[in-house]
């Protein structure tokens, strides 16, 4: 019954470990974590978890039901970079103490679920991810929203501030990026090299697989590190780690990092575009050298169904309000719901890399950083098996293929092509009316989707909505 004790016992002793910190998932997505002297964690912690009061955590139950415990996943392990003394990170499930059952609304649960009812369907036994996170990195960014009369947002409140702010630190020699061409030019222009290495590394110490790093298109210091595929859950728990090095790299070096779609109008937003394919018995499903794009039927209909959804799906993939800035036209974000493999406006597109089986797979573009990778991944997943099993024809369904850029359409063409949602209120009532297809096998509850939908309106949404916007004086004072 020590299985899980042997797991970690190497990376116990050689790192001198002398402290456990549990991280665990809010329902927004952000990491919560507690720790304890290492001599506390036993066998017994993975059989009977260890107790925290719940009532304080986002979206999770009010105080009549505070009492929660948390389960480490032994798999998770990592030597957590960030924390001086030596320290084991275990990732965590959140189970409820009456009848020791994982905790309906634990987003890590939704997402092991949804992997297994993808098996019990048969259709495939791996669902792989591989989103593409990009964010910016900048000097300083001050607000203060909640005072009143200062709330106004942030304090550096043009974009040439933060752009100026961005490249204080070392003094100005001319050597910029132009304007949407932060990818990619070397050094001196490229300013972050360095600490893109860093960050990588540290993954790497974590122990995740690190494909690239580059600067990204906008001019304000955005980059992206590449990171290699794995299954739905890992690949969420690697999104948190992703998230959590960049961070704290950044603040190491003086510097912060921000995942939110869009930071600077008139820039590129940064998307998290999530690579997809199916596999079975150790073969990909998703490559026919006849198909279009090379695509097999069973991708097609994967594609169907992402996109049949799309409006719902994004309640769980864009999920905030300025998820809406960064998908406007103009910027390789996308706004029409067509599959491509082309065009970088669509938004399922089918890379073109290679003729390789193995590395056939689509890419839905629309998510964003602001996303909790366990629900979005999981609601991926299962609007895409929703196609395989309702054999929906992305053709038929009239979401393209569209291989001709959209902007030079006829009108007549154009008017045909759906678009994303134009806000999150659109997307969370497309949610509230679309999501059979999320609550097949009892992935998501009917009781977690609505929980969903009003914490976004009431945290988000109204608050946002009541605030007078910077715009609305440039608009309005003097009328
Ligand atoms: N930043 C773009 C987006 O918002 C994507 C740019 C790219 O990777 N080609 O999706
Ligand atoms: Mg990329
Ligand atoms: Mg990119
Ligand atoms: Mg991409």
């Amino acid at each position: 019954a020590s299985d899980n004790m042997k797991k970690i016992e190497d990376i116990i002793s050689k790192n001198r470990i002398k402290y456990v910190d549990y991280k665990f998932i809010d329902v927004p997505g952000t990491w919560q974590h507690k720790t304890h002297p290492i001599a506390e964690l036993t066998e017994d912690v993975f059989k009977y978890g260890t107790g925290f009061d719940g009532s304080s955590i986002r979206g999770f139950q009010g105080i009549e039901e505070s009492d929660m415990l948390l389960i480490p996943d032994a798999e998770s392990a990592f030597v957590d970079p960030f924390i001086r003394e030596p320290t084991l990170s275990l990732i965590c499930d959140v189970y409820d103490p009456d009848g020791l059952k994982p905790y309906s609304r634990d987003p890590r649960y939704i997402a092991r679920k949804a992997e297994k009812y993808m098996a019990s369907t048969g259709i495939a036994d791996a669902a792989y991810f591989g989103p593409e996170l990009e964010f910016f990195i900048f000097d300083d960014v001050q607000f203060d929203v909640l005072t009143p009369y200062k709330g106004m947002g942030y304090s550096i409140n043009s974009n040439e501030a933060i752009w100026n702010s961005n490249h204080n630190s070392t003094p100005n020699l001319g050597h910029r990026p132009r304007f949407k061409e932060g990818y990619f030019p070397v050094p001196p222009t490229d300013t972050q090299t360095d600490i893109r290495n860093e960050m990588a590394e540290t993954m790497m110490r974590m122990g995740m697989k690190i494909e690239l790093h580059h600067h990204e298109v906008a001019t304000a210091g955005q980059a992206e590190i590449g990171i290699r595929f794995n299954t739905l859950t890992r690949m969420a728990d690697q999104t948190m780690m992703y998230k959590y090095a960049v961070k704290n790299v950044a603040l190491r070096n003086g510097k912060t990092a921000t995942f939110m779609p869009k930071p600077l109008f008139g820039d590129n937003g940064s998307g998290m575009h999530t690579h997809q394919s199916l596999w079975k018995g150790g073969e990909p499903l998703f490559f026919d050298r006849d198909g279009y794009a090379m695509l097999s039927r069973t991708a097609l209909y994967y594609i169907g169904g992402l996109l049949t959804h799309a409006h719902s799906l994004l309640a769980f993939c864009s999920p905030s309000t300025n998820s809406y800035k960064r998908l406007v036209p103009g910027y390789e974000a996308p706004v029409n719901l067509v599959f491509s493999s082309r065009n970088r406006s669509a938004a399922v597109r089918i890379p073109m890399y290679s003729d390789n089986p193995k590395s056939k797979r689509i890419e839905f573009r629309p998510p964003d950083g602001t996303c909790n990778p366990y629900l979005a991944f999981a609601a991926m997943l299962m609007a895409g098996l929703d196609g395989i099993q309702n054999k929906i024809d992305p053709t038929e369904a009239g979401f393209g293929p569209i291989n001709k850029n959209i902007y030079h359409l006829p009108e007549e063409e154009k008017k045909k092509i759906k678009s994303v949602p134009g806000s999150l209120d659109e997307a969370l009532a497309a949610l509230e009316k679309d999501h059979d297809y999320l609550t097949k096998g009892g992935v998501f509850s009917e009781e977690f989707i609505n929980a969903w939908i009003e914490y976004k309106r009431t945290t988000e949404i109204d608050p946002v909505r009541i605030r007078t916007h910077p715009y609305e004086l440039y608009l309005y004072y003097d009328a």
